[in-house]
């Protein structure tokens, strides 16, 4: 590689961390001029450059430099007016031409009226043993709405196809009949918007505004959790949608007995429906996702190239995606296909994902988060149930996952006896064995803890 490709290849990572603003205003006109043993010599075209990249990106740039060349350990910027347009000047036309293309393409495209993107079709959406049954309601709801499933609610992990799924069956349902009024909001436009309604005296025409509505279809439903108001308003909602007919289509990161803090009402209005879930696709039908997304962004990769990202991504599909798009970049700039041997630069940062691997913190923060609960609250000296079922959870995950021994994971607990670490680990494995929430619920978090 020479210094002015490793340089690009720093530059078009760059852009994943900053914004494309700072990225255009500090990497202007840059590049690697020499490398000396382990210290890469930077231009920069002014002393306010200067300041800033070593002030603020320094770390982050020798982390990516070293990433590619584990040689380089050091940093230097120095001065050097430009007239040329450098690579970095290259790599910004041509990202701000990608950029702005797929702006357009999504901003032209948003339909103003049911708030879908038309990018997400059923044509587009790759079906395997994880997700099947979530496709086959998505679909059967898009040819019947408001008759076979209702509501019909979609949960999964992050990155792995719920708003793409859901706003199929919008997309779907406006094809087959323009006069449906269909409808996708994300949870939190709803909570906003109820809350302005409530505030501006509106509630009533918000209100009959959702009641014209033929597909509702609301999007990372866990957020209404502990929102009392609005579940409130979105239980009317719901009953005079449903008792019309009207088709109701939800997602949520994790299963209706899971949401804490969801109204009972609701809950069992839930899953009164179809649940359906969406879990990690496999290698073979990561493989099949890279080939589509491959057609449809127009690029050919070589085959080892894709059995490489599908080997090493496994996180979700959103950053199978998002390896790819890096992939895209370099292409466009190089005019060149990766092959496999830049692809693995390219690509380190996600295959060297932290992601893989399960720590104290982690365990500690995915528990705090899925109960709802600040990290503190686990070590809160209280019986409270609330509190004691998570903290055992995080006692038995971390026997379960880390093999830390009961004195340790007891002395991470302020100390306490390491008969209470074993009373948790037997509890819960002993609980889990007979419930299949409480199975469920440590699937979620385990998912957390090793999806980031
Ligand atoms: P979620 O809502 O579950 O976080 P998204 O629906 O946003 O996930 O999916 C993330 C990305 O992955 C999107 O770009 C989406 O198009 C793509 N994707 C997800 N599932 C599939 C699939 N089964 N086939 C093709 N693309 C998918
Ligand atoms: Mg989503």
């Amino acid at each position: 590689m020479t210094n002015s490709e490793l340089w690009q290849s720093v530059l078009a990572q760059m852009q994943f961390h900053i914004s494309k603003a700072n990225f255009a205003t500090w990497f202007q006109n840059t590049e690697i001029i020499s490398i000396d043993e382990e210290k890469a010599t930077i231009s920069v075209p002014n002393a306010f450059s200067k300041e800033w990249l070593s002030n603020k990106y320094n770390k982050l740039i020798l982390k990516t430099l070293h990433d590619i060349d584990d040689k380089i350990k050091d940093l230097e910027f120095i001065i050097k007016p430009q007239l040329a347009k450098s690579p970095a000047t290259k790599i910004l036309i041509e990202n701000e031409r990608i950029e702005t293309e797929q702006l357009k393409f999504d901003e032209f495209k948003i339909n103003k009226d049911t708030n879908l993107n038309p990018r997400y079709t059923f044509d587009g959406f790759v079906v395997g043993s994880f997700n099947e049954l979530a496709h086959a309601a998505a679909l059967a709801v898009s040819e019947n709405p408001g008759v076979t499933y209702n509501p019909l609610f979609i949960y999964g992990g992050v990155g792995l196809g719920k708003t793409h799924l859901i706003q199929s069956i919008g997309n779907k349902i406006t094809e087959n009949s323009k006069k449906k009024k269909v409808k996708y909001i994300s949870s939190e436009k709803f909570v906003s918007g109820i809350v302005s309604a409530i505030r501006s005296g509106n509630i009533e025409s918000f209100k009959a505004n959702l009641s014209s509505i033929d597909v509702l279809i609301i999007d990372d439903i866990q957020f209404l959790a502990g929102k009392n108001k609005t579940q409130e308003e979105f239980f009317h909602a719901f009953n005079s949608l449903y008792e019309k007919n009207r088709q109701i289509v939800l997602s949520s990161d994790r299963p209706p007995n899971a949401i804490p803090e969801l109204e009972e009402r609701l809950r069992s209005r839930f899953e009164g429906g179809m649940i359906a879930d969406i879990s990690l696709p496999d290698y073979e039908t990561r493989l099949v996702i890279l080939k589509q997304k491959t057609q449809e962004k127009n690029i050919e990769l070589p085959d080892d190239v894709l059995e490489y990202i599908a080997t090493n991504v496994k996180k979700n599909i959103r950053e199978l995606e998002g390896a790819l798009n890096k992939l895209l970049i370099y292409y466009k700039i190089n005019n060149n296909v990766t092959n496999l041997e830049t692809a693995k630069k390219l690509l380190k940062g996600f295959v060297f994902s932290p992601f893989d691997v399960a720590s104290y913190k982690k365990i500690i923060e995915a528990v705090a988060k899925f109960y709802n609960l600040e990290e503190k609250n686990l070590f809160d000296p209280t019986r409270r149930k609330e509190i004691v079922r998570p903290r055992q959870v995080a006692m038995f995950l971390m026997r379960r996952e880390l093999k830390y021994s009961f004195p340790a994971i007891a002395r991470k607990f302020g100390g306490k006896d390491h008969t209470t670490a074993i009373y948790a680990y037997k509890k819960i494995l002993q609980e889990s064995e007979e419930n299949n929430k409480l199975t469920e619920e440590l699937n979620l978090i385990k998912q957390r803890i090793y999806s980031g």
